[in-house]
């Protein structure tokens, strides 16, 4: 049942029509407990007062699906806007961006070109820019498109799935770039991916262990309260600075550990996702956890 639930949800996440009609009508569906609001202005009060509780973030400009250069041109050129107002108003903040919503699907040239324009602005602003995962069919380009772009930056880094039997391999091979490690949040075939909750969290923690011995900045990107204890203990019994790592949970989920964390005295950035293109994202976050099912409900039916 709970896999059947999340094939429904995520193959609404994968529908073009639902993705272009819910831009239209803005937030429905409770959509707006997860996705922090319509546009940059709109969120800068939730960032300022997160960093006034010791927490960073990465802010995501929502958007994906995208087929037209001018709408991968407008996301670049929203995405630098952004990295002006970080740096005039001296937000810590660092920027997660789909390559898709760059226009991936359109040509490797046109978004590699459109990652430089963003990845000049971030360099001179000391911002990070990191490079979220997406659907397995993205994964090499998005894996060779970071080789390409850190030739010449070293402010960028992207993210690895658990999921994947190929993770240990290519964090291996990202040894020297900064990583969020996730899960992993699409449906992928059993040919390529674990498909067992118990591989995909044992897999998580022995890649988690492995980075943090060595030396690259990784995201811990987890809301499971099993997994952030045993590295919690891991990081103490091998002497491991709280510098090399941070904790990374999702902005509206199980807010009431981003603030222990982070008066705990771990580094803790919480990921904001923001803008009108928020279906997919949510509708990923619901076949996660059906639980948030009942918000929709009550969204529904008492709104
Ligand atoms: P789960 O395996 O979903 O949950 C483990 C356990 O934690 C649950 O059984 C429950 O006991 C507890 N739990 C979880 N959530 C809650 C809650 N809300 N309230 C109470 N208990 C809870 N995926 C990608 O594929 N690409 C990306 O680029 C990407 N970026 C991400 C960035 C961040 C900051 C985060 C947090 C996730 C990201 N993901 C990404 C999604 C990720 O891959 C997982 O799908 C998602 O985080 C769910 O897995 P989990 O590790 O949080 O825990």
């Amino acid at each position: 049942m709970a896999n059947l639930t999340r094939d429904f949800f995520i193959g609404l996440s994968n529908n073009k029509l639902l993705n272009t009609n819910a831009k239209k009508y803005g937030f429905r569906l409770g959509a707006e407990k997860f996705v922090a609001g319509t546009n940059f202005d709109s969120i800068i009060g939730i960032i300022k007062d997160l960093n006034s509780e010791g927490i960073s973030c990465t802010l995501d400009n929502l958007g994906e699906f995208v087929t037209e250069k001018s709408e991968a041109i407008e996301a670049r050129d929203d995405i630098i806007d952004m990295l002006y107002k970080i740096h005039e108003q001296r937000l810590d903040c660092h920027v997660s961006v789909k390559l898709t919503q760059l226009g991936l699907d359109i040509g490797d040239d046109f978004c590699i070109n459109n990652m430089h324009a963003i990845l000049k602005v971030a360099n001179r602003f000391e911002i990070f820019i990191n490079i979220d995962m997406e659907k397995h069919i993205h994964y090499g380009k998005t894996l060779e498109i970071l080789n390409e772009l850190r030739k010449e930056y070293d402010n960028v880094g992207t993210v690895i799935q658990s999921y994947l039997y190929s993770a240990e391999d290519d964090l291996a091979a990202l040894e020297d770039v900064r990583i969020r490690l996730v899960k992993g949040a699409y449906k992928e075939d059993a040919s390529i991916a674990y498909p067992s909750k118990e591989d995909i969290d044992r897999n998580f923690m022995e890649l988690a262990k492995k980075r943090l011995l060595g030396n690259t900045f990784t995201s811990i990107a987890t809301h499971d309260h099993n997994i952030i204890e045993e590295l919690k203990s891991f990081v103490d019994e091998h002497n491991i600075s709280r510098d090399i790592f941070e904790f990374q949970m999702l902005y509206g989920f199980r807010t009431e550990m981003h603030n222990e964390l982070a008066q705990a005295g771990y580094h803790f950035c919480t990921y904001i996702p923001f803008g009108s293109d928020w279906f997919g994202y949510f509708m990923r976050r619901l076949a996660e956890r059906p639980q948030n099912i009942n918000l929709v409900l009550k969204d529904v039916f008492y709104t």
